[in-house]
């Protein structure tokens, strides 16, 4: 698997313990994390969308609050539709919570509530089933 370097934003392989570009840590996979959901948050959009898209790769489950607010916040729609896959490949019920109020709002870009569908269409529980009755 390739993913980026979080200082340099270099290609690098998953298993690298230190980025060949600029020769920086990746060891620490906690702080890893942390500085690609900072990057979520950088000045340049697609810096922004490759700190997603990574995300989503590595799908942890500490990134959801940080995609739900680049979906909640003024992020370019490019990024936005970035945060709704890294979302879908993380998973889960809160991650799917956040995709099905995306695909129901218009305020949304239009290809980002189409991405946001497509992902709840295979998550979601089928209306009346009562997920709690166990059988
Ligand atoms: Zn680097």
């Amino acid at each position: 698997m390739t993913t980026y370097c979080p200082h340099c934003w270099a290609e690098v392989d998953a298993a690298a313990q230190v980025c060949p570009g600029c020769r920086a840590r990746l060891a620490d996979s906690g702080s890893y994390v942390a500085k690609l959901i900072a990057a979520l948050r950088h000045p340049e959009p697609f810096t922004q969308r490759r700190a997603a898209y990574v995300l989503g790769l590595l799908r942890d489950p500490s990134a959801v609050a940080a995609l739900a607010a680049v979906l909640a916040g003024p992020a370019d729609p490019y990024v936005k539709g970035e945060a709704a896959h890294a979302l879908d490949a993380i998973g889960g019920d809160h991650a799917c919570e956040i995709l099905q109020q995306v695909a129901q709002d218009e305020s949304q870009p239009l290809m980002v509530r189409r991405t946001a569908m497509a992902a709840c269409d295979n998550q979601l529980p089928v209306p009346g089933e009562n997920k709690a009755a166990g059988r």
